[in-house]
């Protein structure tokens, strides 16, 4: 292995340490879609000695998600790692394109909530209490400002390396590889001969926050390092921001944590039956 390998990964070790994302021994779940990003954090947290399980949501968005799944099985094969796919279309009776065939909904809305309402479901079926998605410095700087721009405090509050546990029914998330520049773990998954998936999601415009990752991108190539130092900053600053307390109930209909009566997942559900 190369020495800029090494150093990715020694870097997302620190992290963990740094944030005590994980104790040793820990088992975890690694959020895979196919893409660098999520399939370079289980191959790294998988170097490093971690208890990897991964999981696939197939939302069922044509060859997209044929070509995710096959992408993330030959990735968990290689490395001899567990890997279990969830199926929308056994979980909600519904495909993402589906859904936005009988509810109308945006397909990024549905794929959002799905993935989050998951991420609790999935991993505590297997009594793993925590799952680690691919967030990378990037993504977590576009979304500080977008939140910013918004001033969306709540939001901002919750924005970490770390989301304990608030809930039984609710998963601890961590984002090991927050510190970690998108380009460099571009770099890694080249290095190490990781082959994610092609393409983009048909549904998504992926014009979400474009321009705003530009003129961040902007930013940061006149000065370099300026997204790392933001960064540090904000979870400096976080620390004074309040999240509003919300009172969570039950969902009436499958039992996980709600602000409403019934949960926006069950609500898609019962909306996709009735058509
Ligand atoms: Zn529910």
């Amino acid at each position: 292995m190369d020495d800029f390998c090494r150093a990715i990964i020694e870097n997302v070790k620190e992290t963990i340490e740094r944030f005590s994302l994980l104790k040793e021994g820990e088992p975890l779940f690694v959020a895979i879609s196919g893409g660098k990003d999520s399939l370079s954090l289980a191959d790294i947290l998988w170097r490093l000695g971690y208890d990897v399980k991964c999981f696939f949501i197939d939302l069922g968005i044509d060859d997209y998600s044929d070509d995710s799944r096959v992408t993330c099985e030959t990735f968990c094969k290689e490395r001899n790692l567990p890997l279990v796919i969830v199926d929308l279309r056994e979980e909600l009776g519904v495909t993402v394109r589906e859904a936005k065939t009988k509810t109308g909904r945006s397909p990024c809305s549905v794929c959002g909530m799905v993935r989050r309402y998951l991420m609790n479901v999935i991993p505590l079926r297997y009594g793993v209490e925590t799952v680690a998605t691919g967030h990378n410095l990037d993504d977590e700087v576009n979304v500080i400002f977008w939140n910013i721009i918004r001033w969306d405090i709540d939001s901002l509050a919750r924005q970490s390396p770390l989301l304990p546990r608030s809930h039984s029914r609710f998963t601890r998330k961590i984002k090991p590889l927050c510190l970690t520049y998108e380009k460099d773990i571009a770099e890694y998954a080249r290095l190490i001969g990781i082959k994610p998936v092609e393409g983009r999601c048909p549904l998504s415009s992926g014009a979400t926050l474009l321009s705003l990752k530009e003129f961040l991108n902007e930013i940061e190539g006149e000065n370099p390092g300026i997204k790392r130092k933001f960064y540090e900053g904000f979870l400096k600053k976080r620390e004074r921001l309040e999240e509003r307390k919300v009172q969570l109930k039950e969902c009436k209909l499958c039992g996980q944590p709600t602000t409403a009566e019934i949960c926006s997942y069950c609500r898609l559900k019962e909306a996709v039956k009735k058509h």
